[in-house]
């Protein structure tokens, strides 16, 4: 992945809402650690089911948990219902006596709709409840403009068919590349759950089709990872840890040292065994970190998936408190 919003969307919850979110407002990350109340409103307990153990998947690698109410809470932060539609708001919801729906999950109750379809589903509408927008806004997205078109097209066609009062400019505006001054990127990766499968057609330059991803991809794990990290340790500076169970060698700089010496100067480089940790190293955290790391069969690979030889970004605005953990994940 990865897009983390730095700005509040909402979804238009009168046509198909998950191809339509407005930037509003800033940082719409939930604070690390969150217990986010979840009421389903309606739904039997079979898709309540479905949603619990599906969504629960971001809580292996966010620092975040859901609390799950098939009865009507006090009080809540999302309301699902499995009425019309799929889609969801984007990001953090305050926590409200409210009784409407902010989430929809339409998909869960069709019996024609394959279950990894419907688990692919939820953990992308939760992945937008997490503050992650699509993939294909992504400001390094390197396929040009035809998808981003072909989606605003589809876009204006629902709103005049369904006959909803929104504008044409709307979609234009709902499907604008994100720019990095407004988000926390991480690297473009075509095979993240936030991603549309795409045909060939639909994308410049590329033979291949984007495939239509059922799971959270190393990237999209690791972006969570870093977006919600767990409660910090005394330690300051960064440290990696392999989280797959054969050895991954990393390669990283600091950017302080790109700048004085040119890439490839300071370039370090380290080997982990399967779930060993590095030790902390120290260092100014105003400052950009840049990492590849391949596992040593070669199947899992951590760096930008648009121009596969670049290192891939940590942003320093994603280590702000000083610490940082940088779990390696593979697909298992
Ligand atoms: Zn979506």
């Amino acid at each position: 992945m990865r897009v983390i919003n730095l700005t509040f969307c909402f979804l238009i919850l009168v046509i198909n809402p998950d191809a339509l979110a407005a930037v509003l407002d800033r940082d719409s990350r939930w604070q690390a650690g969150s217990l986010i109340k979840v009421w389903f409103i309606d739904g039997d307990q079979q898709d309540h089911q479905l949603v619990k153990t599906t969504a629960r998947e971001w809580t292996r690698y966010a620092n975040i948990e859901f609390q799950f109410f098939s009865n009507q809470p006090d009080s809540s932060h999302l309301r699902i219902s499995f009425a019309h539609y799929d889609g969801s708001m984007l990001g953090r919801q305050p926590l409200s006596k409210d009784r409407n729906p902010n989430v929809y999950l339409a998909s869960i109750t069709h019996p024609s709709i394959e279950l990894t379809k419907k688990k692919r589903i939820v953990l992308h509408e939760f992945g937008h409840i997490l503050g992650f927008e699509h993939e294909f806004l992504h400001p390094e997205w390197p396929f040009g403009n035809a998808w981003l078109e072909h989606q605003q097209e589809n876009c204006k066609f629902r709103l005049e068919s369904q006959n909803t009062n929104g504008k044409p400019e709307l979609c234009e505006q709902l499907n604008m590349p994100l720019t990095k001054a407004s988000i926390v990127a991480f690297p473009f990766d075509r095979l993240s759950i936030m991603q549309y499968p795409v045909p060939a057609k639909w994308l410049d330059g590329s033979f291949e089709p984007i495939p239509d991803n059922r799971q959270l991809s190393s990237l999209d794990k690791m972006a969570a990872a870093i977006s919600y990290p767990e409660t910090q340790p005394a330690n300051k500076g960064f440290r990696f840890i392999n989280r797959c169970l054969e050895p991954v060698t990393v390669s990283y700089d600091i950017a302080n040292d790109v700048s004085r010496s040119g890439i490839g100067a300071q370039i370090k480089r380290i080997t982990l065994k399967p779930m060993e940790s590095s030790h902390w190293y120290q260092t100014n955290i105003s400052v950009d970190l840049s990492l590849r790391a391949v596992s040593h069969s070669g199947s899992y690979h951590w760096r930008s998936d648009s121009e596969p030889n670049r290192y891939l970004t940590v942003p320093k605005t994603s280590w702000s408190s000083g610490t940082l953990e940088i779990p390696l994940f593979c697909s298992y």
